[in-house]
């Protein structure tokens, strides 16, 4: 296919030297030399971003927002200029741009900016004009004139939202992994990679504890059901393609993958006395102290009060305990205690919409190994249960294998 737009994501550690940098301009090059357009996003090399975060608070330890865009927007100025000089010793056109000179137009909020619009007219042009297009990740310019930027992780979505406002013909996110696994490889040595996974069972893997791509780029990825080729720069194998339904001469797996947290801490608020309204009155306190929460239980006692226990992360574990203390002196309940010592386990599959038993099948296998179960939540395609974190290793390898995912293919 002749003059398709291709566009191309370039994570951190697949520039994080001259080497690889190069080896990033060779396979560019390839693309280009075949006839494809090709539009690339970088990300800054290595660790550059915590690097220069770490600069400024050591300078100011509450560094204003705008000099913070400012500081960590430079870290993709440098890798998309020193790509554009690797292309040229290749005898090929390329022309390296930010954010802000290509017309990606954000609202005011710094460190976390949305994208209002993205002009392309510039990129067109050079495009057309047969340059290959390098553009600095992660980076817009706001309303206001201000540099901004898209939140950690954000060169992710500085592809999608490109590839949507050009009607690319392939977006690939080259990464240092050979794609989304069944599980996190290092804690399951049967993880297999995935070849295709449906946009909703991304987005749920990954608000279950998997590390692959940002959530937003994922969320604007299936609102404009832009299909997304996750693989590695390191290799010419093909990796995962997230779409919106898995090519269907496959049935879809009942589960596609599990995933483990370790990085919640767990809330009791006991004999809570039982009236209508205290959950949401404990719920607005969170939302008010910016303390989000995951799961919640909430058990009948026969004394006509409750206990209830949510979880939050372990960040903000501190601020949550001090807002339940002063909420359970407010309506008379009894002691609040935590637990830190916990870990979530949860399998993710839209198979599930269409099977039921899954969740019998994931107790039982717990069950099995004598692992207790100390809350379950459950979604329309996921089931999730708190164990205690001794277990949370094994809880995961005993549902990946419960559910097969050592033969996934
Ligand atoms: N460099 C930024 C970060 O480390 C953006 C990105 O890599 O996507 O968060
Ligand atoms: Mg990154």
């Amino acid at each position: 296919m002749p003059n398709r737009i291709v566009v191309q994501k370039y994570g951190g550690s697949s520039v994080a030297n001259v080497e690889r940098l190069e080896n990033v301009a060779e396979r560019i090059c390839s693309y280009s030399l075949q006839g494809d357009k090709v539009l690339v996003i970088v990300s800054a090399m290595g660790d550059t971003t915590d690097e220069l975060i770490s600069l400024a608070r050591q300078i100011n330890p509450n560094p204003s927002d705008r000099e913070m865009d400012m500081l960590v927007s430079t870290g993709e100025q440098i890798s998309s200029s020193l790509l554009a000089l690797a292309i040229h010793k290749r005898s090929l056109e390329a022309i390296s741009f930010t954010g802000s000179q290509v017309g990606i137009i954000t609202d005011t909020d710094h460190a976390k900016a949305k994208i209002i619009t993205i002009e392309t007219k510039r990129i067109k042009k050079e495009l057309n004009s047969g340059k290959i297009v390098i553009v600095a990740g992660y980076q817009g310019v706001s309303i206001n004139k201000e540099i901004t930027t898209l939140g950690r992780g954000g060169s992710d979505l500085s592809a999608v939202a490109l590839a949507v406002a050009l009607k690319a013909d392939i977006c690939e996110i080259f990464t240092d992994v050979e794609g989304i696994f069944t599980t996190d490889p290092r804690l399951v040595a049967k993880a297999k990679k995935i070849d295709y996974i449906t946009f909703d069972e991304m987005l749920e893997l990954a608000a279950r504890g998997a590390q692959v791509m940002q959530t937003r780029a994922v969320e604007v990825a299936k609102k404009y059901n832009i299909p997304l080729h996750v693989r590695s720069s390191f290799s010419k194998k093909e990796g995962t393609i997230i779409m919106e339904k898995t090519p269907n001469n496959i049935e879809d797996p009942v589960v596609r993958g599990v995933t483990l947290t370790e990085s919640e801490a767990k809330i009791t608020i006991c004999q809570v006395p039982d009236f209508p309204g205290f959950a949401s009155m404990v719920f607005n306190k969170m939302t008010q102290g910016n303390v989000n929460v995951d799961m919640i239980v909430q058990n009948m006692s026969h004394d006509k009060t409750t206990d209830l226990s949510f979880t939050v992360s372990k960040d903000s574990l501190s601020k949550a305990v001090k807002l339940s203390e002063n909420i359970a002196r407010e309506i008379k309940a009894g002691e609040v205690l935590f637990d830190e010592n916990i870990a979530k386990v949860s399998v993710v599959g839209v198979g599930m919409r269409s099977h039921s038993g899954v969740a019998a099948k994931c107790f039982k296998a717990l069950a099995d190994n004598k692992i207790n179960i100390g809350m379950i939540s459950t979604s329309e395609i996921s089931i999730s249960c708190v164990v205690k974190k001794n277990d949370g290793k094994k809880a995961l390898r005993v549902l990946h294998k419960t559910f097969e995912l050592e033969k996934t293919k």
